[in-house]
């Protein structure tokens, strides 16, 4: 017989994932559109009453975004400068309703090539952290997403969080998004960029990475490094620096279109740093 199970505390959900299948469920706002129209068969874990998982926690380190932190506690939380491309991010995932209910480990978990805070995530070097009724492990977002809807999670293990390292004193971060309309809709393409800058405006650090463009958004480390010590707004993006990107021909765009755009984006993204 299949199960529905809401657990109010973290030790009860590790050991129900220690004893059985389960399909986790945080905010639904993926898990519900995938199976419309169709009957549920599966076992359903609930996590929206382990409310120790919805916090974002400063420390020395960094910071720990928990599992069940929506979208609009992002957008409501003080968080540095460095942050401002997920907070973007965040206020265009869907309506007011998709952000309070939508997670961001929902997204990450659900691995999207177009989850919009994977690009964000990645320039922000995020690890994910999982736990299970054994052990406690962390692995750096590249390594756990591992393609299309697939990552590195164990069915006995559940995303307890996400972990930032504290970003560089200066670094500021950015978020654009190109779709078929402003709001309400998934990206094409998009870019997140966190970077730090000296007076002159010149780079002293760039991250930055393309999403929807790859089955998993990508760092473009080429232009990092090309771009180190360039005034912001003389930076060219050229192909060499794209040709790890393999876009794909769907519903939302072509393959030819969004290697086109991307430059422009990119630039968008970069430049957006000190011209908001
Ligand atoms: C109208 C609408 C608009 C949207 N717009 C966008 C958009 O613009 N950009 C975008 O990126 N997304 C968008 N989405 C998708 C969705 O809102 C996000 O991906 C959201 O962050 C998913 O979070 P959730 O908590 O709802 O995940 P859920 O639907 O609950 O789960 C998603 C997946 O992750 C797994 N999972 C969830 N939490 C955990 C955990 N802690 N540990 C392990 N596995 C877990 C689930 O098993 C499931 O496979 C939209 C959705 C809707 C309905």
């Amino acid at each position: 017989m299949l199960q529905y199970f809401r657990p109010d505390n973290l030790e009860a959900a590790l050991l129900a994932l220690s004893e059985t299948d389960w399909t986790l469920l945080a905010g639904g706002t993926d898990f519900y559109p995938a199976r419309v129209g169709k009957p549920i068969t599966e076992n359903v874990l609930d996590l929206t009453a382990l409310e120790e998982l919805r916090s974002i926690r400063k420390s020395e380190e960094g910071y720990t975004i928990g599992a069940l932190t929506s979208w609009t506690d992002i957008i409501a939380a003080e968080l540095p400068p460095a942050f401002a491309g997920l907070k973007k991010a965040a206020k265009t995932i869907g309506g007011i309703q998709t952000q309070n209910a939508g997670t961001l480990c929902g997204n990450i978990c659900n691995a999207s090539p177009a989850a919009d805070a994977v690009p964000n995530l990645l320039a922000l070097e995020a690890t994910v952290q999982l736990k299970s009724s054994l052990a406690t492990r962390s692995l750096s977002l590249e390594k756990f997403i591992l393609g299309n809807r697939k990552t590195a999670r164990k069915a006995d293990e559940l995303v307890s969080g996400i972990f930032i390292p504290r970003p560089g004193e200066n670094a500021v971060g950015n978020f654009e998004k190109l779709g078929t309309r402003s709001y309400l809709v998934i990206s094409i393409v998009m870019v997140g960029v966190v970077a730090e800058l000296n007076v002159r405006d010149e780079i002293l650090q760039l991250k930055v990475a393309v999403g929807a463009c790859s089955p998993v958004a990508q760092r473009l480390k080429l232009l990092e490094e090309e771009c180190k010590g360039q005034k912001i707004n003389d930076i060219e993006i050229q192909s060499r620096h794209l040709e790890q990107l393999e876009p794909i021909d769907d519903v939302r765009a072509s393959a030819a279109y969004r290697i086109s755009v991307i430059p422009e984006l990119l630039g968008r993204a970069i430049k957006g740093i000190i011209q908001p």
